[in-house]
């Protein structure tokens, strides 16, 4: 068959009438264990000779994961792909299946403040060597890859700078290495930025935001080739970080509307980047669907569309950005993104306060940064709350 559209694919992939009932909608396989024929197939199952269910935090967990990641791979052009219990959860298990002692990750330097935390005390604890490289930079990146470097992580665009860097280009570089490529698309999601038809080797998510869309779970993902996927499978396996069948569940039945979520989405955050940067309380607007973004060339050419995430400073600084923050209605002052709903915060002292501040200060996670994710409301409603709240600053 013709290989499908995109939104089609959100719609159907991965997806079957239930084998057992021909139930049309994706069950629930509320199940911690699954029963075996026979004690020769129950051998087989855990000897890998034969496919099927064995125990939920064991791969492949259950039928409704099954349908999750199938999903996935289909949106992200993949082979392979596994569940977790939080975008971390993805993170920690790719690092631990990848990294030894020893061994050397060149991480993109703006990341979102957990990864920061992991890659900097816990890996580095660990005996991995770890370097934050500003990838904006092409000869930087160069100049930091070496002969036991490992893994090169991605995070593009970058939380909470908006940050863009040239996949195709680092992962030909981290090829030439011997070194796997992995991509965090959390920001643009699969509809707007696929990173394996780009040459990355591996792609994650955080399925807390885009992937579920309506804040009300937490997941992670990871797509890559099969050998890729098997080989991380012990890692899964014995460290437990295996996804809950109802948080899969929410995620496929979110990841049906991806297609429009995401548009709406983008359209709304462009208008509302657009009308950041004429006012003239705001000093800076970072979204990579403005020219005056610096990255916006390389952004056009990788992705399909801009997402819904925005940055911007107030002019006269954090004090100002707080009173905005704290005079907002329609906008919720929280954390997380990639909601319905649109989530305003302060990175530097909210998502990435555990980010040493001579760092956040050098990689452009400014004390004024405030993060803007923007929701699917309608775009006029959302102006007028920003315009009342800006009039009291
Ligand atoms: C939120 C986030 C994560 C972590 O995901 P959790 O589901 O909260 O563990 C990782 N990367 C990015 C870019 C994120 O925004």
């Amino acid at each position: 068959m013709k290989k499908m559209k995109f939104g089609t694919l959100c719609v159907h992939a991965g997806e079957h009438p239930d084998p057992s009932t021909g139930a049309h909608t994706t069950p629930i396989y509320q199940t911690s264990t699954f029963v075996f024929d026979t004690a020769e197939q129950g051998a087989a199952r855990f000897a890998g000779e034969e496919e099927g269910y064995t125990y939920a935090r064991l791969v492949p967990n259950t039928p409704t994961h099954r349908v999750l990641v199938d999903k996935m791979v289909a949106l992200e052009g993949g082979e392979a792909g596994q569940t977790f219990s939080s975008g971390m959860a993805a993170i920690t298990a790719v690092a631990l299946s990848l990294l030894s002692s020893g061994d050397h990750l060149l991480s993109t330097d703006v990341v979102y403040g957990c990864t920061y935390s992991l890659f900097s005390s816990l890996l580095t604890r660990s005996g991995i060597e770890v370097s934050f490289v500003d990838t904006t930079d092409l000869d930087r990146v160069r100049r930091h890859l070496k002969k036991n470097t490992r893994m090169v992580f991605l995070e593009t665009p970058a939380n909470p700078t908006m940050n863009v860097c040239d996949i195709s280009a680092i992962a030909r570089m981290a090829r030439a290495v011997g070194a796997v490529s992995i991509v965090d698309n959390t920001f643009a999601s699969p509809m707007f930025q696929r990173p394996l038809e780009l040459g990355a080797d591996v792609v994650l998510h955080s399925c807390t935001k885009y992937i579920g869309g309506h804040a009300d779970l937490l997941g992670g993902v990871i797509v890559g080739t099969h050998e890729f996927m098997r080989n991380m499978t012990p890692v899964v396996n014995d460290t437990g970080v295996t996804m809950g069948p109802h948080e899969a569940w929410l995620c496929i039945r979110g990841l049906k509307t991806l297609h429009l979520r995401m548009q709406k989405h983008a359209s709304n955050a462009l208008t509302i980047a657009r009308y950041l940067e004429a006012h003239p309380k705001i000093a800076w607007v970072r979204y990579p669907g403005l020219p005056s973004h610096p990255q916006h060339a390389i952004a056009k050419q990788q992705m399909s569309g801009f997402g819904g995430m925005l940055s911007f400073g107030i002019a006269g600084g954090i004090e100002q950005g707080r009173k905005l923050m704290n005079s907002v209605a329609l906008c919720s002052l929280a954390v997380s993104l990639g909601s319905v709903d649109t989530l305003i915060q302060h990175p530097a002292s909210m998502t990435h306060a555990d980010v040493p501040k001579e760092v956040r200060i050098r990689t452009g996670i400014s004390d004024d940064l405030v993060r803007l994710s923007v929701g699917i409301e309608e775009p006029e409603d959302l102006i007028d709350d920003l315009d009342q709240a800006l009039a009291k600053i």
